[in-house]
């Protein structure tokens, strides 16, 4: 292990490795980069295809192009909102035809809530393909008992700054394959071989998490259980207080997991409704309040524009509802009753006023 870290570096490592139940850590400068890591530990390379989640933050995405890599998206389901086992499955008949298996499958746990891991594993076991557990929104929350970021052959954390407990802006990778984690730690530090003199035989990276920010995510760390009551509390009081309205509803918990509830999410039935995601997101914008759509699905993205898509029912792409319906409200763990009163009063106005 490199020496030139710290004892926090190390610390916070061992720690996070602990909490979650993982054999190792490696601390990063952000989630982005232990995605990126992963992808080079599996060997993704120039043209080669890599499965993604289509409803997430480009974050997931972006490391498959820093590797030359071509995403493949694959929609979600209805009960957990994240990948779609059968349209993952799709996805590898579609790829079998062709000749060319992906190289990886990156599964994101999406606003705190665990993908239904065992079938998507299923899956990728039975073709040979790592899977990467993007569970950058679902630090402490659990699927089937065991944390998150824990199922797949590799799990990242983010501790930036709107994540559920963070360090201003970091990253974790976690495995039980401890070899490919001190890779990575190698070449997160600009891959300096052990010479006294500073050479080099490889391509690295300044992805290194410094001691003073390690230091924060293990205090940090300490409170995770109760960051996770405070935002499931979060969600209740808005369910108790939104979800009689007809046409309202919320993400699902499904049962094989735990969420997070990092972010509350609102969606809304247009049609019955009358009205729209922006409509609230405008007004609760007009009394300061911040609120945003859910993620833009990335097979939408310009950037990603003529990339394969496999949905969960032929023609219909639940990516593509949950993004014209869905609100995400503001769901801070310090968030007081009387702030959260006065989203539900906009809200209810804005219903209201049809
Ligand atoms: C925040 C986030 C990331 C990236 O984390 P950074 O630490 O900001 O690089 C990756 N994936 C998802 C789903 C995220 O929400």
């Amino acid at each position: 292990m490199d020496r030139c870290n710290g004892p926090n570096v190390d610390a916070f490592e061992k720690e996070l490795a602990e909490y979650v139940g993982a054999k190792g850590a490696v601390a990063l400068r952000s989630g982005t980069a232990g995605i990126h890591l992963a992808l080079r530990l599996i060997g993704v390379e120039r043209g080669d295809m890599v499965f993604c989640s289509t409803l997430t933050f480009i974050a997931s995405v972006n490391p498959v192009l820093y590797q030359g890599g071509i995403p493949v998206f694959v929609d979600s389901e209805p009960e957990s909102w994240n990948m779609s086992p059968l349209a993952l499955l799709k996805a590898f008949k579609w790829a079998e035809r062709k000749g060319k298996l992906p190289k990886a499958v990156v599964v994101v746990d999406l606003y705190g809530q665990s993908a239904d891991m065992e079938p998507i594993l299923e899956i990728c076991r039975g073709y040979g393909v790592p899977v990467i557990e993007d569970a950058a929104e679902a630090l402490g929350a659990t699927y089937k008992g065991k944390k998150c970021g824990t199922w797949g052959d590799f799990g990242v954390f983010s501790f930036n700054g709107n994540k559920i407990i963070t360090t201003s802006g970091g990253g974790m990778l976690v495995s039980d394959d401890e070899k490919a984690l001190s890779k990575a730690r190698f070449w997160a530090t600009q891959a300096r071989d052990k010479a006294v003199w500073y050479q080099h035989s490889e391509m690295g990276y300044n992805y290194r998490m410094s001691n003073v920010l390690a230091g924060i995510g293990r205090g940090q760390l300490k409170v995770i259980e109760e960051r996770v009551e405070a935002r499931r509390r979060v969600f209740a009081r808005y369910k108790k207080a939104l979800g009689d309205i007809e046409g309202i509803d919320f993400m699902p918990e499904a049962p094989f997991g735990r969420s997070n509830r990092w972010l509350t999410v609102m969606t809304l039935e247009p049609e019955k409704l009358g009205i729209t995601p922006l409509d609230i997101i405008n007004a609760l914008a007009e009394e300061n309040i911040e609120s945003r759509p859910v993620w833009k699905p990335m097979h939408l993205q310009p950037l990603f524009a003529g990339c394969e898509y496999f949905t969960h029912e032929d023609g219909i792409s639940i990516a593509d509802k949950l993004f014209k319906k869905g609100v995400c409200l503001p769901s801070g763990s310090n968030l007081s009753c009387e702030e959260q009163d006065r989203v539900v009063k906009v809200v209810r106005r804005v219903l209201e006023r049809e």
